[in-house]
C-alpha cells in the first residue's frame, strides 16, 4: 500500500502483523476470517459506491476550497446564535487539544478528575449566574432543553396534590421559533397540551402544570415576570424560563423572581456558532428536582483515603438502570463544549464577564439612540442587546437587507417588517458604524461617525442584578494567559484519554480522531457562520453536507438522511417520530407498540417512551441471540397495534446474529416497522448494511463510528437514515429550509451539530470504499485477536456459529468473583494501575466486560492490554488460591495513587512495586491516578454540585 495512503495511518497493525494475527487465528487471509464471522446472507454483493480514498495533503485541499466558499459575514441575527470570542488559549488547549477531545464520558471517576473538575467549574458557574441551586453539566441544545423542562415539569406534578391529571402546558409565543417547534414535537406523543399564547392572557388553571417564558424574550424585551410566577406557583403551576446567560451577569436573574427551571444555551461563552453548532445547553432547577433533573450531574464525594474526589452523581437515574422508567434520554451530551464554556468564566471571572455584557447593552443602547435619531422607531422599552426597529414609511427593507449585505452584514427581519439588530462580545466601533451608515443611506440621512464606545445603560433599575456571583476561588484566580494555561493542563494531566492508551470500551468505538480530520473545526469559515444566515453564505457547508448525507445513504443502504439529531439517542427519538407519523399518516395511528430486545441500550427503551411508544421487552436465548420464536409470538400478540422493533446490530453481545433478516420479515410481515440502532455500524460499513439486513432506518453515531472524538461525553451526532418510504417524514426546522417537509425540528439548530460535520467527511473522504471497509475488518480482527488470547482464563460470553465475535466482546468475570472475591469493578480500577481506561462495565450483561479494541489500535497495543489483563488475571488466581489476602490485595486497594505509595508507612501484604508497576513497560509511561477509589455513595447522600468550599467532607 502507497505510504502516503490514510488507510495505513488510520488503521492500527501493519500488513505483517494482520497476517501473523490471522496466523493466530488460523485462518489465512481476512476474507476467509470475515466469512466465519459475518453470516452470507447479509453480506453486501458489491463494493460501496464511493470515491477512493484521498490522501491527507488531498483532502486537506479539497476542504479548503470548500471553506473559501463559505462567506464569513458579521452577523446580528441573534435567535439564541451569537459571535463570541473563543480565548486562543482555551482553543488551542482545550478545543484543539486530544486529551480533552478524546477521552470519555467521566464513567470512570478515577481517571477523569480533571474533566470531571471542569464540568463542575460549568455547574457552578450555571447556578451563580441563574440564581438556581443546581445544575446540569449540560444538555444537547436551547430547545431540546426547554422539551426537558416541559417533561420534568410534567413529571413532577404529582409534588403538587392537586395537579397529578394535569396534561397543559403555557408557553409564551415570544420564545425562540425553533424552541416552540421542538416543544411541540416533543409535548405530542406525550399527550402534553401546549397552548402557546401572550403570556398575559395564559390561563391557568387546574389542568395546568408548567409555563416557559422566555427572558429576555424573542423580540429582545426584558419582561417583568413577577406576577406571573406569583400567580402561577398560588395555583402550584411550575415556571420554566428560558435564559440569556450572558444577560444574566447584570440582569436580575431568574432565580431570584422565583423561576423553579432555567435552560438556555451557553454558547455565547466562547463556543463557535459553528453553523448552528455543537454548544452547551444549560439546565438548572431548585434543588426539589434533583432526583428527576436529566443529563449528568457532578458531584462532589470522596475517595477511598478520605480526600475530596469528584464523581458523575445519582447515576441510578441512569437509563441503563431505569430504562423504560426512564424520565429523559440523554446519554452524550455537550461536554466538550461545557468544558470550555466553563473555562471561559474562569478566564474572564465575574468582573470580565459583566463588562463584556454591560459593554454590549451599551453598544445597543448607542445604536438605538443614533437609528432612532435617523428617523427609525426602536420598539423594545427595555432590552439586553436586541434592538428592534419599525422603519419610516419611505425606507424599504428591502434597502436595509442590501445595504447591509453589501457591507457583509446579516440582520434580522421580522415578520412584520420590523429589522433586529442583536449585539455581541465581538462588535466593534468599524461594526458600530456601518450598521449606523445602512440605515442612514437607506433613510437618505447624513450621519456622523462614532469615535469611543459608549457607556450609558439604560436598562431600568428594577431589572438590574444587583447580587455577586462567581465568587468562588476558581472564577477569581486565572487572569494572566500563563496561569490560564497551567490550570488547564494541571486538569489535563489526572486524566487518560486516548492519548495515552487504548480505550476499551464495548459499544463506544473509541478509534482515531485524525489532526486532518479535526484540522477545519478552527477555521472561521465553518466555526464563524450563524445558522440562520441566508444559504449563499454557506455554500461549502451544503456542498460538503449534501455529499455527506449521499455517502451515508450510500453506506446504510438507504434513501435519504436528516443531520438534525445531535446525539445517538436523540437520533433513535428522532427515528421513532418519523416511525410514528407514518402510521399516522396511513390511519394506524394505534400502531404504538414497539418491541425491544432485552439486551438492548437502555436509551432505546427511553427513546420509545419519550415516542410515546408502549415497550414490550423480548427475551434473548442462552447463546445472546434474540429468541426467534418469543418475538414470533410477541408480534402476533401485537399484530393489531404494532409500530416497530428496536434492534442492534451486531447484538450489543457482539455477535452477527444470522436470524436477523427473518426477524425483520416477522416484524414486516405483522405491519411493524424496523428500526436498527446503528451504534454497531462499524461492524458493518462495506460488510453489510441495515437496508440489506431488513430495516427500515437507523440512526448512526457519528462519534462512534465515524470519527467525531467523544469529547469527554459530547458533542455527538446522531443522524436518522431511511429507506425511501420514511423520506417524506423527516424533521424539518421552522426558520431555514432544511430540505425536509416531514415532522417538526427535533433540534434547535436545522442542521444540528453542522461544525463537526467535516470531521467525518474527512473520515469518508480519506478512507474511500476500500478503507471503511478494511476498518471495518481490522476492527473484527482486532476483536478476534483479543478474544481469543483471552477465551481460556476470561472467557468470551457470546460467540458466533462459528466461534467468533464481531467488533466487540463480552468478557466473563462472574466465575473469578465467585473464587476470589474479585469484582468486575475491581478489575477496571486495577486497570488503572497498568495505565489503561476500562471497558464497559456490566453492559449489557451483569459482572462483565465489554472489550472493543477498534481498527486504529496496533498490534503492539493490543499486545500491551492482553498483557495487563492477564497480569490481571494472575493476581486474581493469587487471591484465589491464598497467596494474596482476600481484602489487602492491589486489586481491592485499585488504583494506587503516588501519595499512597510515597507515604513513609506501608503495611501491605504486596509491594510498592507490584502496586505501581506490575508490568515493566510502565516505567516508562506511568499514568498516576490523582485519587483513590472514589465512594459513589457518599456523595450521594450528601450531594454537592458546585464548587463551593465544602467542610465535613472527610
Ligand atoms: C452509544 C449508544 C447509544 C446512545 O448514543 P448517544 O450518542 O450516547 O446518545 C445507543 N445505543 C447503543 C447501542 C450505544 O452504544
Amino acid at each position: 500500500m502507497a505510504s502516503d495512503k490514510f488507510v495505513m495511518r488510520h488503521i492500527g497493525p501493519r500488513d505483517h502483523e494482520i497476517q501473523e494475527m490471522l496466523n493466530v487465528l488460523g485462518v489465512s487471509t481476512l476474507d476467509e476470517l470475515m466469512n466465519q464471522t459475518v453470516p452470507e446472507n447479509i453480506r453486501l454483493k458489491q463494493p460501496l459506491k464511493l470515491e477512493d480514498g484521498l490522501t491527507e495533503r488531498q483532502y486537506f485541499r479539497k476542504i479548503l476550497a470548500l471553506a473559501a466558499q463559505n462567506k464569513v459575514y458579521n452577523t446580528y441575527i441573534g435567535m439564541g446564535y451569537y459571535d463570541t470570542i473563543t480565548p486562543a488559549v482555551i482553543l488551542r488547549n482545550v478545543l484543539e487539544n486530544p486529551v480533552w477531545y478524546t477521552s470519555y464520558t467521566p464513567y470512570q471517576a478515577e481517571i477523569s478528575q480533571g474533566r470531571l473538575e471542569a464540568l463542575l467549574n460549568f455547574q457552578t458557574m450555571v447556578c451563580e449566574l441563574t440564581g438556581m441551586e443546581m445544575a446540569n453539566a449540560s444538555l444537547l441544545d436551547e430547545a431540546t432543553a426547554a422539551a426537558e423542562a416541559m417533561v420534568m415539569m410534567h413529571n413532577s406534578r404529582s409534588r403538587a396534590k392537586a395537579k397529578t391529571d394535569a396534561n397543559v402546558v403555557w408557553v409564551d409565543e415570544k420564545v425562540w421559533p425553533q424552541t416552540l417547534d421542538v416543544l411541540i414535537t416533543r409535548a405530542n406523543p406525550l399527550g402534553i397540551e401546549l397552548k402557546i399564547a401572550d403570556w398575559k392572557n395564559f390561563e391557568l388553571n387546574e389542568n395546568t402544570f408548567g409555563v416557559i417564558v422566555q427572558y429576555p424574550n424573542s423580540d429582545g424585551q426584558i419582561v417583568d415576570y413577577t406576577s406571573l410566577v406569583k400567580s402561577a406557583h398560588e395555583k402550584e403551576i411550575f415556571v420554566s424560563v428560558a435564559a440569556d446567560l450572558l444577560s444574566l451577569s447584570i440582569l436580575t436573574p431568574p432565580g431570584e423572581w422565583g423561576a423553579d427551571i432555567v435552560f438556555g444555551t451557553s454558547q455565547r461563552f466562547g463556543i463557535p456558532m459553528g453553523y448552528g453548532g455543537p454548544h452547551a445547553a444549560f439546565f438548572a432547577s431548585k434543588d426539589a428536582f434533583k432526583r428527576t433533573m436529566p443529563g449528568r450531574i457532578i458531584g462532589v464525594s470522596k475517595d477511598a483515603h478520605g480526600n475530596r474526589a469528584l464523581r458523575m452523581a445519582l447515576q441510578t437515574r441512569e437509563q441503563h438502570i431505569k430504562r423504560e422508567k426512564a424520565t429523559s434520554n440523554i446519554c452524550t451530551s455537550q461536554a466538550l463544549l461545557s468544558n470550555m464554556a466553563g473555562f471561559y468564566a474562569v478566564y474572564h471571572g465575574p468582573e470580565g464577564i459583566k463588562q463584556i455584557a454591560t459593554r454590549i447593552h451599551c453598544i445597543a443602547a448607542l445604536l438605538e439612540k443614533e437609528i432612532s435619531a435617523l428617523g427609525y422607531t426602536q420598539v423594545n422599552t427595555t432590552y439586553f442587546d436586541t434592538i428592534r426597529f419599525a422603519l419610516p414609511r419611505h425606507v424599504k427593507h428591502e434597502d436595509i437587507e442590501w445595504l447591509s449585505l453589501e457591507l457583509e452584514m446579516n440582520f434580522r427581519y421580522f415578520e412584520n417588517g420590523e429589522v433586529g439588530l442583536s449585539i455581541d462580545e465581538t462588535t466593534n466601533l468599524d461594526d458600530i458604524n456601518w450598521m449606523i451608515e445602512v440605515f442612514a443611506k437607506a433613510a437618505n440621512k447624513p450621519f456622523g461617525k462614532i469615535v469611543d464606545y459608549p457607556t450609558a445603560c439604560t436598562i431600568q433599575p428594577e431589572f438590574l442584578r444587583t447580587s455577586a456571583f462567581m465568587q468562588q476561588e476558581v472564577f477569581n484566580k486565572y487572569r494572566s494567559e500563563t496561569e490560564m494555561l497551567r490550570y488547564i493542563k494541571k486538569l489535563e494531566h489526572k486524566d487518560i484519554s486516548l492519548t495515552h492508551s487504548m480505550i476499551p470500551l464495548g459499544s463506544c468505538t473509541m478509534k482515531l480522531n485524525a489532526a486532518t480530520e479535526m484540522l477545519p473545526l478552527s477555521w472561521i469559515e465553518f466555526n464563524g457562520i450563524h445558522p440562520f444566515v441566508p444559504k449563499n453564505q454557506a455554500r461549502g457547508y451544503h456542498e460538503m453536507m449534501e455529499e455527506l448525507r449521499r455517502d451515508l445513504a450510500e453506506i446504510t443502504g438507504f434513501a435519504d438522511v436528516s443531520l438534525q439529531p445531535n446525539s445517538g439517542a436523540a437520533g433513535e427519538y428522532a427515528g421513532l417520530m418519523v416511525i410514528r407519523q407514518y402510521h399516522i399518516s396511513r390511519g394506524d395511528e394505534h400502531r404504538n407498540v414497539v418491541l425491544i430486545p432485552s439486551s438492548a441500550h437502555g436509551t432505546n427503551p427511553a427513546s420509545a417512551v419519550m415516542a410515546g411508544m408502549k415497550v414490550v421487552v423480548t427475551p434473548c436465548d442462552e447463546r445472546g441471540n434474540i429468541d426467534v420464536e418469543a418475538l414470533r409470538l410477541k408480534a402476533e400478540e401485537f399484530k393489531d397495534t404494532l409500530s416497530c422493533f428496536m434492534v442492534t446490530y451486531p447484538s450489543t453481545h457482539g455477535v452477527y446474529e444470522s436470524s436477523i433478516t427473518e426477524l425483520c420479515e416477522i416484524i414486516h410481515s405483522h405491519g411493524g416497522q424496523v428500526y436498527m440502532d446503528g451504534a454497531n455500524m462499524n461492524a458493518q460499513v462495506g460488510l453489510t448494511n441495515p437496508s440489506r439486513i431488513g430495516a427500515d432506518v437507523c440512526h448512526l453515531n457519528l462519534h462512534k463510528t465515524f470519527a467525531i472524538p467523544h469529547g469527554g461525553g459530547g458533542p455527538g451526532v446522531g443522524p436518522i437514515c431511511v429507506a425511501a418510504h420514511l423520506v417524506e417524514f423527516l424533521p424539518s426546522h421552522p426558520v431555514m429550509n432544511n430540505g425536509h417537509v416531514g415532522i417538526t425540528a427535533v433540534s434547535a439548530a436545522p442542521w444540528g451539530s453542522a461544525s463537526v460535520l467535516p470531521i467525518t467527511y474527512g473520515y469518508i473522504k480519506m478512507l474511500g470504499a476500500d478503507g471503511l471497509k478494511r476498518a471495518s475488518e481490522i476492527a473484527i480482527l482486532n476483536a478476534n485477536y483479543i478474544a481469543n488470547a483471552l477465551k481460556d482464563n476470561y472467557g468470551v460470553l457470546y460467540t458466533g456459529e462459528n466461534g467468533r465475535c464481531a467488533h466487540e466482546m463480552i468478557l466473563e468475570c462472574r466465575h473469578l468473583k465467585a473464587a476470589s472475591g474479585i469484582s468486575e469493578t475491581d478489575i477496571s480500577k486495577r486497570l488503572m494501575d497498568y495505565g489503561f481506561h476500562a471497558p464497559t462495565l456490566s453492559f449489557p450483561v451483569h459482572g462483565t466486560l465489554m472489550v472493543e479494541p477498534t481498527e486504529s489500535e496496533s498490534k503492539q497495543e493490543l499486545d500491551r492490554f492482553i498483557e495487563a489483563l492477564t497480569g490481571i488475571f494472575n493476581e486474581i488466581q493469587a487471591v484465589a488460591s491464598g497467596e494474596l489476602d482476600k481484602e489487602d490485595n492491589p486489586l481491592k486497594n485499585a488504583p494506587h495513587t503516588s501519595d499512597v505509595v510515597t507515604a513513609d508507612d506501608w503495611n501491605h501484604s504486596y509491594s510498592r512495586q507490584t502496586a505501581v508497576f506490575p508490568l515493566a513497560w510502565l516505567k516508562e509511561n506511568k499514568y498516576w491516578p490523582p485519587v483513590g477509589r472514589v465512594d459513589d455513595a457518599f456523595g450521594d447522600r450528601n450531594l454537592v454540585c458546585t464548587c463551593e468550599p465544602i467542610e465535613n467532607y472527610k
